[in-house]
């Protein structure tokens, strides 16, 4: 364990409930931060405003303080930091790619969603992979500010470099990216940051020293310490959870009922056994091996050593206390 206390944060989506995989996550999180005396923030990541489920986030909070994590900074802490919805923090966000843009890592495209699709389906067609084209890559800066000064629409894009980039992960070791870089959105035409950009320029300012989170995310890496570079920001460390998959190796997500906290309470199941059954998955410290460990014992016997690769989860394993 790093002996310095970690600042870690749990940042979900609104896009639908806690479940098993996002509990584990969060759990992980926070027991991370009080075995070193840290922080555990929560932060809410609401920058597709398409894709919000109406009471997602109230259902977060509900859900969390049922399995008792706590966070000590986000919504409902009115503290001098709280609260953390990524949807008010929308001036940081622009405030920052604008950095980018006259720094010329970033550029501002002008390209209409129709002419983005019309590009794509051709590209498509010819079977080649759909890359923004660049159109807009080499805009003089000037001529780039007249126009959005004249009220015309853009996003931002950040000038992806060829190099590939290698990062570091906890758990996964190194990981280098192989894929020809797009250069994609980092600001929408909405004025909403993308999910990368927003994550990276947060978890920057939010002190966040390690960032724990699911495995899909691993792809994406990095494009965000790309990003960190640019700015000249040292990136947070990365551990990468294993994903939660059913016997048929599919994905637990968001949409499966059996793997919603709704289920487990209407189960009757009791928060410290739901906790030690996702614990133990890919859990490589000390305990619980069949005994119930409360919080206090799980943050004693915590470290950052976990499995790689899919984890098979049989929920008929997990017990049905009351
Ligand atoms: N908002 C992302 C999610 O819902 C968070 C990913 C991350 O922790 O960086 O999964």
């Amino acid at each position: 364990l790093p002996d310095s206390p970690c600042r870690t944060r749990f940042a979900p989506s609104p896009t639908g409930y806690l479940h098993l995989g996002s509990l584990r996550t969060a759990l992980f999180n926070y027991l991370l931060d009080r075995a070193t005396g840290g922080q555990f923030i929560l932060r809410i990541e609401d920058t597709d405003q398409t894709r919000l489920v109406p009471d997602a986030e109230e259902k977060l909070y509900e859900d969390l303080k049922w399995a008792g994590l706590s966070w000590d900074e986000g919504p409902d802490i009115q503290g001098p930091y709280g609260p953390y919805r990524q949807s008010e923090r929308l001036p940081l966000h622009a405030e920052h790619a604008n950095k980018l843009v006259r720094e010329g890592k970033a550029y501002r495209c002008f390209c209409s969603p129709e002419a983005l699709e019309e590009h794509k389906r051709q590209v498509h067609e010819l079977g080649q992979p759909t890359l923004y084209p660049g159109t807009c890559r080499n805009i003089p800066l000037e001529e780039s500010d007249r126009r959005a000064a004249a009220g015309e629409r853009y996003a931002v894009r950040f000038k992806s470099s060829e190099t590939p980039v290698m990062i570091h992960d906890i758990i996964y070791n190194r990981f280098r990216k192989k894929d020809p870089e797009d250069d994609y959105v980092i600001l929408k035409r909405d004025g909403f940051p993308t999910y990368h950009f927003a994550n990276v320029v947060d978890d920057r300012h939010m002190k966040i020293t390690h960032v724990i989170r699911g495995a899909e995310w691993l792809i994406s890496t990095p494009k965000h310490v790309e990003l960190y570079s640019a700015f000249g920001w040292e990136p947070p460390k990365f551990a990468h959870l294993g994903l939660l998959v059913d016997q048929n190796r599919q994905k637990l997500s968001k949409r499966d009922n059996s793997a919603n906290m709704a289920w487990y309470k209407e189960s009757r199941i009791l928060p410290v056994a739901l906790l030690n059954f996702a614990a133990q998955l890919g859990w490589r410290g000390k305990g619980p091996q069949g005994n119930v460990m409360d919080l206090q014992e799980m943050v004693a016997n915590f470290n950052l050593q976990f499995t790689k690769g899919d984890i098979i989860v049989s929920l008929q394993k997990l017990p049905h206390l009351q």
